[in-house]
């Protein structure tokens, strides 16, 4: 069995017999078991749920009642809520909450046949860039252990580069799928906000975060996208219209078909974004590919873009001081032991339970909502966050596709920015603009630089994620990043 393989591949495999869901899920769960020591990319393995769900599905293929992910085997981040399994966010606050019900994104996965395998580590309630705000523990990159993957979607990521998963699910508020892919070599895309259903995701910022999905191939993400997009009555900012791609898609076992791109794009390079970047010989080889395909490219100007990390920063700190408010110790989370008062339960549970980033969001946070500040940060805030989406649609009034680096540079090592949020904060460079304008974005593996996986990412107008994946499989064709995986993984099984 090859870890690395696609589900396009998997899929095929389980059509023709070549092995059973069951066979699958326990090769994964076992690899998992072996290698999570090392990369630390599950909080929790779900195997008996797994293995029941392989054996249904096995009786569906062998009916005849297969659907395209019928079988396949998956991660999810530990912020989906999973009915009867821990869904921690890789807190303290949540380390014993075991949800009643399924996220929406869920639901509709299991609905269609798809295994879970697992939960994936993740920065403390999705805040951070690196995986190492999580309670249960540092994640560590597959390429190499001293390095991190990335975050908050560190787990996912590094499961899937890790070949513990084929792949996984995610969420992106201000980057999150994005700079994990990047960071592990595989694919990410951070969906439209609005496209797909935020029921049963545990909430950090309502009006930024979006789930998504990370794999190896674009093929393999809208197949796996076209599962649990679209509306849902249970949540109100998801988009009530569906789009007839993604309902043909959801039918398609082998999503090839639908990932012709249309001739003539154009494509823009953002020149603020190419000014922060010290190297950009790999985005030069991925322009000359897009040249060579009769793509026209074109800079263009987002003139706003060094407001964004500041503007996101309130934002998202103001929605996450409310969201988080409900873990009291007495709704929901850890209650600290012996309160003398019921203001002793709330400060101790609430200190205990959080840790140092998530205290600094609430704090800053409530910070700029409070009364006379109101005003001079939120307000402002919400100002910058419309000025960044005008740039983008007046970018894409020219061009149909942006064409930019995901991150900075190659994955940091441990500790490297731990000591200095801001510099931390500063790694969100290029994927917070998109998030605050909606926007979806893919980052895709397009060079090596020090034997450590670069990305480059795709941003196109709301709601045009085709365009995103079509190009991004066109890509994948000509190229064979994706399909390159470490070494660490192979030698340890
Ligand atoms: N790194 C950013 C933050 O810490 C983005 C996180 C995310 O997208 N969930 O907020």
């Amino acid at each position: 069995m090859d870890p690395f393989a696609e589900i396009t591949r998997l899929r095929r495999g389980l059509d023709d017999g070549e092995f059973s869901s069951r066979e699958l899920a326990e090769f994964y769960l076992s690899r998992s078991r072996q290698l999570n020591p090392q990369i630390n990319g599950y909080i929790n393995l779900s195997e008996d749920r797994a293995l029941a769900q392989a054996a249904a599905a096995d009786a569906r293929i062998a009916a005849g009642e297969a659907g395209p992910v019928t079988g396949i085997p998956l991660a999810h981040k530990d912020i989906f809520c999973t009915r009867g399994i821990p869904t921690t966010c890789a807190s303290r606050m949540l380390a014993s909450f075991v949800p009643p019900y399924d996220a929406t994104v869920v639901e509709r996965l299991e609905g269609a046949g798809a295994v879970t395998l697992g939960k994936a580590n993740l920065d403390e309630f999705a805040m951070g860039s690196s995986n190492e705000n999580s309670y249960f523990g540092a994640v560590s990159n597959p390429w190499d252990t001293s390095r991190v993957p990335g975050g908050s979607s560190g787990g996912s990521a590094a499961t899937v580069a890790a070949g513990m998963a084929p792949i996984a699910t995610g969420t992106d508020t201000g980057g999150s799928i994005r700079q994990p892919a990047a960071f592990c070599g595989v694919c990410g895309l951070k969906p439209t906000y609005g496209r797909v259903s935020r029921y049963g995701m545990v909430a950090f910022a309502s009006s930024l975060d979006q789930g998504g999905v990370l794999g190896r191939s674009a093929a393999d993400i809208a197949m796996l996208l076209a599962q649990f997009a679209g509306p849902d009555p249970k949540d109100a900012t998801s988009h009530p219209e569906s789009d007839p791609w993604l309902n043909a898609l959801r039918e398609m076992p082998d999503p090839e078909q639908a990932l012709t791109p249309s001739d003539g794009l154009r494509v823009g390079l953002p020149k603020e974004y190419f000014a922060h970047l010290a190297e950009a010989g790999h985005l030069d080889e991925a322009s000359k590919l897009f040249e060579s395909w009769g793509c026209t490219l074109t800079e263009v100007s987002l003139p706003h873009t060094d407001a964004a990390i500041p503007a996101y920063y309130v934002i998202a700190g103001a929605e996450a001081s409310t969201n988080l408010s409900r873990y009291d110790g007495v709704r929901y989370g850890h209650r600290c032991s012996d309160p003398v008062s019921l203001e002793d339960l709330y400060q101790r549970s609430r200190t205990e339970g959080f840790g140092a980033e998530v205290k600094r969001r609430i704090l800053t946070g409530t910070y700029a909502l409070s009364v006379g500040y109101f005003d001079a940060y939120y307000l402002q805030a919400q100002k910058i966050r419309r000025l960044i989406q005008n740039d983008f649609l007046t970018a894409f009034e020219s061009v149909d596709m942006i064409l930019a680096p995901t991150a900075p540079g190659v994955a940091f090592a441990k500790d490297d920015l731990t000591a200095d949020p801001v510099a931390m904060y500063q790694q969100d460079l290029f994927t917070i603009p998109a998030s605050l304008a909606g926007l979806p974005a893919m980052s895709v593996p397009c060079g090596v630089q020090d034997n450590l996986p670069l990305g480059m990412q795709l941003i196109a107008p709301h709601f045009a994620e085709r365009t995103l994946l079509a190009w991004s499989h066109r890509f994948q064709q000509a190229t064979d990043w994706h399909t390159r995986h470490p070494t660490l993984s192979e030698a340890a099984t």
